[in-house]
């Protein structure tokens, strides 16, 4: 081998369309007619972690295996390796010197942002700059960089509002990159394979139910996203109803392992309807949501302390309760408040849960509960399969007042009400809860509320379905006062 290959490193960008780092890998190797090497790196502490879902790590195998497929219909392949990367690139980079590679070797990449992707990529920088590899990290994962949008002071954004008017006018709008039609060829010897295909086995099988996964690739994921487009104008006055399973794009899986572009996403809406006064626009609001997920991640990548304690550092300070019972009842989806409990199951049995009804449980949980936000932060991580580090921990800092732009801690959701105006057939609970199904509204969303309704339906609190673990009021001023104790010197 006279020429090394160029490696393109697949991380969160697991598609062939709109791809900034395949198109410079695939340009880099024709220029030099060198061969390419594209390859996966499976790291042991994301398959088998303590923030590990098995319901992601099928989702990801089967996308892996699906891209495999594709690149293989292009002439090429994709080498799957064994991580941590930092032990197998400089494996591989060994393999193909030693196999007669010799000048430098580019390595392509697209940018990752979390904290775990940012340690992974400097060590893997610093072991690898040594032996004659330059590394390209391309964008790709969001629209927009994290470094790219600061406010007029040079800070990071804090307040979502003026960082979506700002984010708008960043955005790249021009046609996505295509596909390659042809990828150069694999280098030979081509390195093998050596993935620990018995620990993959071991943690890729879905705790929740298969059917109800998404379906994996790319090929399902733009099927999906087209499809969505149809219905994207309807999003602002459907995306709040919990039962409404197509009132939300559920693209989120497929964005999250970058199975989709979201830049694309986004420029294939643009421009945005002009807006009438009052109009609220779905293109726009949609949108809008992509937006929170760059918001959430530059917010992370500027304030990494933020994945491991509160945003707001007075947060810190707040005596969360230890109660076991609770937060055993609240995972398992069997506080007796209905809506919470239905978006509890959804979650367990689908790997997804509506945005609303994530509001709704993590509200609870912290307020409610008095628990600590990183334990549901955790339970979150271990079955969604959009788990994402940086739109989860976002979403429950959110919630629990310690975040970014979030709702003043005293402004506390009261599940009843929430059930009532987004489940207002109780349609969402009749389905995850089926032991309340023979109840009508309002009587399904606040049972104990209700007995001559239970009697009716022949159901009896504490054996069919459980009494309330917490009286709403009561939990609601002992949160109110376990705050303001904690958050006092903030204030004074
Ligand atoms: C407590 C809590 C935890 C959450 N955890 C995650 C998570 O781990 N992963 C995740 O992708 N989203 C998370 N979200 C955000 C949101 O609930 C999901 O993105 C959304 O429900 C996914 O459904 P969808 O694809 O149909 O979204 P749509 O409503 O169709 O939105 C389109 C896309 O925008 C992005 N998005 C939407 N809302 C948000 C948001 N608030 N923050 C960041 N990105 C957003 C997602 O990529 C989503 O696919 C969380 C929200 C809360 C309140």
């Amino acid at each position: 081998m006279l020429n090394p290959p160029v490696i393109l490193w697949f991380r969160r960008d697991l598609r062939l369309a709109d791809h900034p780092a395949l198109v410079a890998a695939v340009a880099a190797a024709k220029d030099r007619g060198a061969p390419l090497l594209p390859i996966f790196i499976w790291e042991p502490g994301l398959i088998a972690g303590p923030r590990a879902s098995a319901n992601r790590t099928w989702f990801l195998r089967e996308s892996v295996t699906e891209l495999a497929t594709s690149l293989r219909a292009l002439g090429s392949d994709l080498i799957e390796l064994q991580g941590p990367a930092a032990t197998a690139l400089p494996r591989l980079i060994g393999e193909l010197r030693a196999a007669g590679g010799v000048g430098d070797i580019d390595l392509f990449m697209t940018r990752d942002h979390t904290p775990f992707a940012r340690k992974r990529d400097r060590a893997v920088a610093e072991l690898l700059t040594p032996l004659g590899v330059q590394l390209h990290a391309k964008r790709g994962l969001v629209v927009v960089e994290p470094e790219e949008l600061l406010t007029g002071g040079g800070t990071p954004y804090g307040v979502y509002t003026p960082y979506f008017r700002r984010w708008l006018e960043q955005v790249d709008a021009s046609a996505p990159l295509p596909a390659p039609k042809k990828i150069p060829s694999l280098p030979t010897p081509t390195p093998a394979s050596t993935v620990d295909q018995a620990l993959l086995d071991a943690h890729a099988v879905p705790t929740a139910q298969i059917d109800q996964l998404p379906v994996p690739g790319e090929r399902a994921a733009r099927a999906h996203a087209d499809a969505w487009r149809r219905s994207v104008s309807e999003y602002a006055n459907r995306r709040n109803t919990l039962a409404d399973t197509a009132g939300t794009s559920h693209l989120s899986a497929a964005l999250h392992i970058g199975l989709l572009s979201p830049r694309e996403l986004v420029a294939r809406q643009l421009p945005l309807p002009p807006l009438q006064e009052g109009e609220r626009s779905g293109e726009r609001l949609w949108v809008s949501q992509i937006a929170w997920r760059d918001f959430y991640t530059q917010v992370l990548w500027h304030a990494p302390h933020a994945a491991r304690s509160a945003w707001r550092p007075s947060y810190d300070a707040i005596k969360w309760s230890s109660d076991q019972r609770a937060l055993e009842a609240w995972k398992s989806g069997t506080t007796g408040y209905p809506v919470v409990d239905a978006g509890m199951r959804q979650l367990a049995a689908t790997g997804f849960m509506h945005n609303r009804a994530r509001m709704i449980t993590a509200s609870f949980l912290t307020k409610d509960l008095l628990i600590d936000w990183r334990e549901g932060e955790a339970h979150f991580l271990r079955h969604l399969v959009d788990g994402d580090i940086a739109a989860n921990n976002g979403g429950w800092q959110w919630c629990a007042g310690s975040g970014t732009d979030a709702q003043p801690y005293f402004r506390i959701f009261n599940p009843v009400t929430q059930a009532g105006n987004f489940d207002p057939d109780g349609e969402y609970v009749r389905r995850w809860v089926p032991e309340l199904a023979a109840l009508q509204t309002p009587a399904i969303h606040a049972p104990w509320a209700h007995p001559k309704a239970l009697d009716a339906a022949g159901i009896r609190l504490g054996e069919q379905y459980p009494e309330p673990i917490v009286d709403h009021a009561e939990a609601r001023q002992r949160t109110l006062a376990a705050y303001s104790a904690a958050l006092k010197p903030e204030r004074s």
